[in-house]
């Protein structure tokens, strides 16, 4: 498994307006936007590709395009779907697909209550986003489910990612796993606290993009 933490200013200086409690929901949300365009350039920096030539006015030119099956994109629910735009900005065509899981807030384990998944992800290139990689109770069963329907390759966009569900998620999908499994997150913080919340981190970012229900 690989890990990529960004080392970019820009995506620095949009990271720490989203941390600040001050900032209200609609710049939350357009900052999201922004810092997951910014990732997922790095993120499908493996995406599969196929050669084609074109015809320029003046002459042909090879090049490649987005190799088929077409990628699939999993914005985890809730908080995941404020990164769906800044996703698809970057890959139009890619069909999405929906998982939905709630984390008890005692025990910290997370089950599923929606999966809107292709059955067979058979040569699929898979992108989940999940904002906040905090005990990677939620990452590891969505890794599961597209693992078992045989992606190709399992991406994760998050914009926070705690050292503790790092370590789980190289646990689950190791160095043995067979499938390409790729973390990018925008910033790696200190730790989590005893209510699984990462420290500093940004808050409840389900909460922070639609409102405390
Ligand atoms: N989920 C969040 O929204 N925030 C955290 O800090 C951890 C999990």
């Amino acid at each position: 498994m690989q890990t990529l933490v960004a080392d970019h200013p820009l995506i620095a200086h949009k990271l720490t307006a989203l941390r600040d409690v001050s900032t209200e929901t609609p710049v939350f949300r357009s900052l999201t936007d922004e810092l997951v365009t910014l990732l997922a350039y790095e993120a499908t920096r493996d995406i599969k590709v196929e050669r084609v030539t074109v015809r320029t006015p003046v002459a042909e030119a090879s090049g490649v395009r987005l190799a088929r099956p077409k990628p699939l994109v999993i914005p985890v629910l809730r908080a995941g779907i404020g990164m769906l735009d800044g996703m698809s900005r970057l890959l139009p065509k890619a069909d999405v697909g929906f998982v939905g899981l709630a984390r008890d807030e005692e025990t910290l384990i997370a089950t599923t209550y929606a999966n809107r998944l292709p059955a067979d992800l058979t040569g699929r290139d898979t992108f989940v986003l999940d904002p906040m990689l905090a005990t990677g109770g939620t990452l590891v069963a969505v890794f599961e489910m597209l693992a078992s329907r045989g992606a190709a390759s399992m991406t994760a966009i998050c914009l926070l990612a705690a050292p503790e569900g790092v370590a789980r998620v190289h646990n689950a999908f190791g160095d043995d796993c067979p499938i390409p499994v790729k973390v990018v997150a925008g910033g790696l913080d200190d730790r989590l606290n005893e209510r699984g919340y990462i420290v500093p981190g940004l808050g409840d970012a389900g909460d922070r993009l639609y409102g405390q229900i």
